[in-house]
């Protein structure tokens, strides 16, 4: 039925060659507080340090590697409010290739500077009457850029990947590896990694229960879309799964778990407090479904991958306080 080809666990690893050196290779970190809070051995695989603050950079920077003489001088072309923006245009300078990011014009300020800042062309639109999507693809057409999506591209995929596969390449097998999921670039990626160095784990994909369209689509087998949720979990407000993102998740995955935005600003507490890590919201969904699950864990081996660091810092306050 699908027509397209999924990425596996060799593209992983030739993904980790291209991005060697050039991104982070995230620490891992323990906490005591974590580990007798949940009653398991908790390890935390801090993307929040990643360059640019999210696991972003390391599908961007993958999929930018593997262009062409023709496609580097053309240029990449990316629609996002969000990380996956940023991700894009660090690699794109690194890389020295253009890069044209869409963003809607109510973005904060803050994203559309920090996007311009690594040298990125900006072009906003109106979220409420523009198509982004149809944005990208006219002006990919028109001046012959390429697009590269924000999870539904292979390489992107493969990229998001090498974070799960250092981390069990560093603590090795694990008995269960807790992922954020939005589009499922992460988790799918993820999921090659884990299938392949350790087998055994369980793996969840977790969401907020305002968007829960990725646990719908696993339980009922077909891609399920909603409107754009409301919760403070930006980076995971998808309306979709992906054509290629959502067979590999069908296929390796265990389960999709959700979680409320009162449990993930519990969890940014948590690690201000005790970890002393800033963790955007959307990055605090692994921990929030370890700790609500955590009588099945007791004794075991647990990975939770942090995925980013991104949150505006008087919002970030708000949010602590709340
Ligand atoms: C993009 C993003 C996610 C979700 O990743 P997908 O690949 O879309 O599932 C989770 N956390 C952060 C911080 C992100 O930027």
């Amino acid at each position: 039925m699908n027509e397209q080809v999924l990425p596996t666990y060799a593209d992983v690893v030739a993904a980790s060659e291209r991005i060697a050196g050039v991104a982070h290779r995230t620490p891992v970190m323990t906490s005591r507080t974590a580990d007798s809070e949940l009653g398991a051995q908790v390890f935390f695989k801090c993307e929040n340090l990643q360059r640019m603050g999210a696991f972003k950079f390391r599908g961007a920077y993958n999929a930018l590697a593997k262009f062409d003489e023709a496609q580097r001088r053309a240029g990449v072309v990316a629609f996002s409010s969000g990380n996956h923006a940023q991700g894009i245009a660090l690699s794109a300078q690194l890389a020295g290739i253009p890069a044209t990011i869409i963003m809607p014009h109510d973005a904060p300020p803050s994203k559309i500077a920090a996007t311009r800042g690594y040298g990125a062309d900006v072009v906003l639109y109106d979220r409420y009457t523009q198509d982004r999507e149809q944005i990208g693809r006219d002006l990919a057409q028109q001046r012959g850029m390429t697009l590269i999506p924000p999870y539904d591209h292979a390489d992107v995929i493969a990229g998001q990947g090498t974070a799960a596969k250092e981390l069990f390449e560093e603590v090795g097998q694990l008995d269960a590896l807790f992922v954020c999921l939005g589009g499922g670039g992460l988790l799918s990626g993820s999921a090659l990694s884990t299938r392949a160095l350790s087998p055994a784990t369980k793996l969840y994909g977790v969401e907020p229960e305002a968007g829960n369209d990725g646990q719908q689509s696993f339980r009922s087998g077909s891609i399920v879309h909603i409107d754009t949720p409301k919760t403070i979990a930006d980076g995971a407000q998808t309306q979709h799964l992906g054509n290629l993102t959502f067979p590999i998740i069908c296929r390796d995955v265990d389960d999709i778990l959700t979680v409320s935005d009162a449990q993930l600003r519990a969890e940014m507490r948590f690690f201000a407090a005790r970890m002393k890590l800033v963790v955007e919201p959307t990055g605090c969904l692994g921990l929030a479904a370890a700790r609500a699950m955590k009588a099945q864990l007791q004794g075991q081996r647990v990975g939770i991958i942090i995925s980013g660091g991104n949150v505006d810092v008087a919002r970030y306050a708000e949010l602590l306080a709340g």
